[in-house]
C-alpha cells in the first residue's frame, strides 16, 4: 500500500513520524474518513469543510488547501487502485523537541500530515444491510467536545468491546437517559413513518453522512424531527439505523436483546441506504 506522510508518497513500510508527536503521545489531532465509491469520493466538500472547523477548533492551521487535500485523496485512490473503500486523514499538532502540555509555536512546530487507503470491496453491497446490526446501550463517558473529530478514541473503542463481549455489533451511548450516538456514526429512529434523529450540538459528531442523509428524506418527502431520544422511545421504535461515511446507511435490528419492531431491517432505513447510495454515487468527484 503506499500512503502519504508529509508531502511524500511512500510504501506504508517506509512512512514514519516522530515518537515526539503530539499526536501519538495527547491525542492531539483530527481526523476524516471519506468513502470511495467507483473510484470516487462520497460528498469530498463535507469531509473537508468539517476538517476544517475540527482544526480551527483546535487552533491547528489547515496545512492544504482543499484543492491539494483532494490531489492527495485521488492520487492515493489512483496509486493503490481503489474501487470501494475509504481514505483516512490525519492532522496532529506534529512534534516539538520534547513533550509539554502547552502547544508548541505554530511558526517552529508543523503538524503532520497522514494519509492512508482502506480497500473494501463489496463495501456497498455487504451482507450486513440485509441483517442488520444489533446494538447494546452504554453510558456516554466521553469529553463534551464531540463535535470536534479528534483522534481521541479510547471510550468508542471499549465500546466497541463491549458490545462485542455481549454478541451484538456496536453500542449506542446515553447521556441523562438520551441517546447521543453510536461509537462510530448517528443513530435514528423511525416512529410512525417520522424519522428521528439527535439535534446538533456538542454531544455529537456533526456527521457528513448524517447531513446528506436528512437533506435526500425531505426531499423525498419523508418527515424528519431532529431532538433527542430516549432508550425506552428506541426499544419502542417502528425502526432504527445509523449513518456514517463507511457504513452509509445501516438498519438497527435489534437494542439490548430486544429486537426493535419487526426484528428486519425496516422500510425507511432500506430506502434510504437505496437513496443515499444513488445520489452519492451521482454527485461523486
Ligand atoms: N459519530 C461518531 C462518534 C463518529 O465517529 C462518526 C464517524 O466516524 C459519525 C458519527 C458519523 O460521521 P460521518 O457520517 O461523517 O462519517
Amino acid at each position: 500500500r503506499t500512503v502519504y506522510v508529509n508531502g511524500s508518497y511512500l510504501p506504508e513500510d517506509q512512512a514514519s513520524v516522530s515518537i515526539f508527536d503530539r499526536g501519538f503521545l495527547m491525542a492531539d489531532g483530527v481526523y476524516e474518513v471519506t468513502s470511495v465509491l467507483d473510484g470516487k469520493l462520497i460528498d469530498f466538500a463535507g469531509h473537508a469543510r468539517r476538517l476544517q472547523r475540527s482544526l480551527s477548533e483546535l487552533d491547528i492551521e489547515n496545512p492544504l488547501s482543499d484543492d491539494e487535500w483532494l490531489t492527495i485523496h485521488r492520487e492515493l485512490v489512483r496509486l493503490n487502485d481503489i474501487d470501494q473503500g475509504m481514505i483516512y486523514l490525519q492532522v496532529t499538532r506534529g512534534a516539538p523537541g520534547d513533550r509539554d502540555f502547552a502547544f508548541p509555536d505554530p511558526a517552529v512546530t508543523k503538524p503532520t500530515v497522514v494519509l492512508f487507503t482502506q480497500n473494501k470491496p463489496g463495501l456497498a453491497d455487504t451482507p450486513m444491510a440485509q441483517k442488520g446490526l444489533k446494538v447494546i446501550s452504554i453510558e456516554d463517558i466521553r469529553w463534551g467536545r464531540r463535535d470536534i473529530k479528534t483522534v481521541q478514541l479510547l471510550y468508542p473503542s471499549m465500546g466497541k468491546m463491549m458490545a462485542k463481549k455481549a454478541g451484538a455489533d456496536d453500542a449506542w451511548m446515553t447521556e441523562d437517559g438520551f441517546v447521543t450516538e453510536g461509537t462510530s456514526n448517528n443513530a435514528y429512529i423511525v416512529k410512525g413513518g417520522r424519522i428521528i434523529t439527535r439535534h446538533l450540538g456538542n454531544e455529537i459528531l456533526h456527521g457528513i453522512t448524517r447531513a446528506a442523509v436528512l437533506k435526500f428524506a425531505a426531499e423525498a418527502q419523508m418527515e424528519v424531527e431532529e431532538r433527542s431520544f430516549t432508550l425506552a422511545e428506541a426499544a419502542d421504535a417502528d425502526e432504527a439505523f445509523i449513518t456514517s461515511a463507511s457504513m452509509f446507511v445501516m438498519p438497527v435490528v435489534e437494542l439490548d436483546g430486544a429486537a426493535i419492531g419487526t426484528g428486519k431491517p425496516g422500510p425507511v432505513a432500506t430506502r434510504l441506504r437505496e437513496i443515499y447510495l444513488d445520489e452519492s454515487r451521482k454527485q461523486a468527484i
